[in-house]
């Protein structure tokens, strides 16, 4: 069910816990700022989660919110964990649901990293 991104944090959200290690995930590249692993549901052969590891519900929070420190740590996750898995060459896309319309459903800002296969037009019509 998607989510509304202008409500609260809720530190029972699923990547919360992934982030407190109590549910295992598939890890790619961990530090400071960001853990990044495998979605559990692949939808591209090569489908990446990267969350920050501080308290945001999405991307407008984190960008509202966010220290300087945490942001340049989050985007700089993000493009190491895509250049570790070898995905600068063949390419990947970069998406982060924010809030209702967008379908998000876990309430912890993530951005999926798509790549492995020629993705095709921007978005299903
Ligand atoms: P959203 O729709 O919020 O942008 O994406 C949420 C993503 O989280 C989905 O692609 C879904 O497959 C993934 N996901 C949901 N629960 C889990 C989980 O427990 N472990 C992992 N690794 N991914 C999950």
């Amino acid at each position: 069910m998607a989510v509304d991104a202008t409500l609260p944090y809720d530190d029972q959200n699923i990547f919360a816990r992934i982030l407190r290690g109590e549910i295992p995930a598939r890890k790619v590249f961990e530090d400071d700022w960001a853990l990044a692993f495998h979605d559990i549901n692949p939808q591209s052969p090569t489908h990446i989660l990267v969350i920050p590891k501080g308290a945001y519900v999405s991307w407008d929070d984190f960008s509202a919110r966010a220290s300087e420190p945490e942001i340049s740590g989050f985007v700089r996750a993000v493009g190491h964990a895509a250049r570790e898995a070898g995905l600068v060459a063949p390419g990947y896309r970069l998406l982060a649901n924010t809030g209702l319309d967008s379908h998000q459903e876990v309430p912890h800002l993530h951005v999926h990293v798509f790549a492995g296969r020629p993705l095709g037009p921007l978005l299903a019509r």
